[in-house]
């Protein structure tokens, strides 16, 4: 009889986080200070002590704490699943395997990290954190990791998403956080940009900067990430380790592993894990897809920028499109980020990751296709990575090759489906890449010394 799932139990679950920075063929560029440029930590009054020591570590396991590991046991160890529908429906020879996060409470990967994160800032006695959240996804993930460490959460959330996406801000408040729409009159840049305009609609950059000057003026308070930084790409590696067990208990090992990347921390979480097998020789393609509207690994330049948009926090190496550039409104609010992990940008540049973009109308195409295959009703963002698992499947298709792939399904769709709608009306468009936009983004670069010998 054939398995469609790999489960583990509770006891199976890994106990330690992957950390590539111990493996790394060539250390990974330091961030450099906004003012000094010199390299720096993460600034202390925002994060607490234990996360900046993760985010330089190069001890190859850190064990994950007992009370994150009780936690993560509440939705822990997430399936494998075979897709033996889709792979009919696609008439391939391709084994296609996903491995899903969407069964976490918050609908995501982004819970792995959210626990974590509020878990170290309680046992250094934060009472309080703050973040920004556009369409919510994060927010909704620290809202529960808060809840769940009895932690006070402040979400700033864009002005927009706030009155136009009420759902996920719902959830917050379920969870007890404490939502504002931001541009907000709590904060001196909030009041700013109201007195300038009190009709603004917000944007990422403004409820970033709102999040880091609230937890700058409190004590009891930090900030709080929900990718990018390498401490959260480190929390989600125990989905690839879970991936890895599981793969071998369906005796099979990927070829191909596709994800989609905003900062790039759900797909982080799958690979990082099997890249020790990759620098030993194993031939494994490691493929990241981004949006066309959005692609800073397959376009930008590799280059040190700023990774906010309002140029306070840490100059970092990395494909960028510039911090200023915002780009077009596509439904995978995820993946809307205009640079990228500096962990996935140094991978790709040892040419051990590569990278794709697509558009969003095939990649809803596909997302329709999996959920009628499936059942599942994928989020937009790792839809994308749906659409490349398409192309290689029918690839093989032609070639007659009977290739392995592994599919990261960070998270369910279940408040997108107004996206659903569109694409089902033939409403949904495709945006062709603003390159005039990116261009004017990139002459904002802050100009590094170190790069200029
Ligand atoms: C936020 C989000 C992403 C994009 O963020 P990464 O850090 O690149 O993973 C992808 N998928 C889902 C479901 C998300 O919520």
């Amino acid at each position: 009889m054939k398995s469609t799932k790999f489960v583990l139990t509770e006891k199976e679950m890994p106990t330690s986080w992957y950390n590539v920075l111990a493996d790394l063929p060539e250390p990974l560029p330091p961030l450099l200070h906004p003012g000094t440029q010199e390299p720096t930590i993460l600034p202390p009054p925002l994060f607490p002590a234990a996360l900046n020591e993760q985010e330089f570590s190069q001890q190859r396991y850190i064990e994950i704490p007992e009370e994150v590991q009780d936690i993560y046991k509440m939705y822990r160890p997430t399936h494998l699943h075979r897709a033996y529908r889709l792979e009919k429906a696609l008439g391939t020879p391709a084994k296609i395997f996903y491995k899903y996060e969407g069964t976490s409470a918050a609908g995501s990967h982004k819970l792995n990290t959210a626990v974590a994160q509020a878990y170290y800032n309680k046992k250094e006695g934060v009472k309080r954190l703050t973040t920004e959240t556009g369409a919510g996804q994060w927010g909704s993930a620290l809202a529960l990791g808060c809840r769940l460490f009895d932690l006070e959460c402040q979400v700033y959330m864009v002005k927009v998403s706030y009155y136009q996406k009420p759902y996920r801000r719902i959830l917050m408040e379920t969870w007890g956080a404490n939502i504002v729409p931001s541009p907000s009159p709590d904060t001196n840049i909030g009041r700013t940009i109201l007195s300038q305009n009190s009709d603004s609609p917000g944007s990422l950059g403004i409820a970033i900067s709102e999040a880091v000057e609230d937890a700058f003026n409190r004590d009891d308070t930090k900030y709080s990430l929900g990718s990018v930084l390498n401490h959260v790409l480190l929390h989600q590696t125990i989905v690839g380790q879970e991936a890895k067990k599981q793969m071998e208990r369906a005796d099979a090992y990927p070829d191909i592993i596709v994800g989609c990347i905003g900062g790039g921390s759900n797909f982080a979480g799958v690979f990082l894990p099997f890249i020790p097998d990759k620098l030993k020789g194993k031939k494994i393609r490691i493929i990241a897809v981004e949006p066309e509207a959005c692609p800073s690994v397959t376009r930008g330049p590799y280059t040190w920028d700023y990774g906010d948009v309002a140029g306070m926090a840490p100059i970092v190496k990395m494909y960028t499109l510039g911090h200023t550039f915002i780009p077009p409104k596509i439904h995978a609010g995820g993946l809307r980020y205009h640079g990228m992990a500096p962990i996935i940008c140094h991978l790709h540049r040892l040419g051990l990751v590569e990278a794709k973009a697509v558009h969003q109308v095939p990649v809803f195409k596909s997302a329709v296709e999996f959920a009628r295959a499936e059942g599942i009703v994928p989020a937009p963002e790792p839809a994308h990575a749906i659409k490349v698992v398409f192309d290689e499947a029918l690839a093989c298709k032609e070639s007659g090759e009977s290739k392995t792939i592994l599919l990261a399904l960070s998270g369910h769709g279940h408040f997108d489906l107004q996206a659903y709608d569109e694409y089902l009306t033939g409403k949904l468009e495709d945006y062709e890449y603003p390159k005039e936009m990116v261009e004017e983004a990139l002459s904002h670069l802050p100009k590094v010394m170190a790069e200029m010998k």
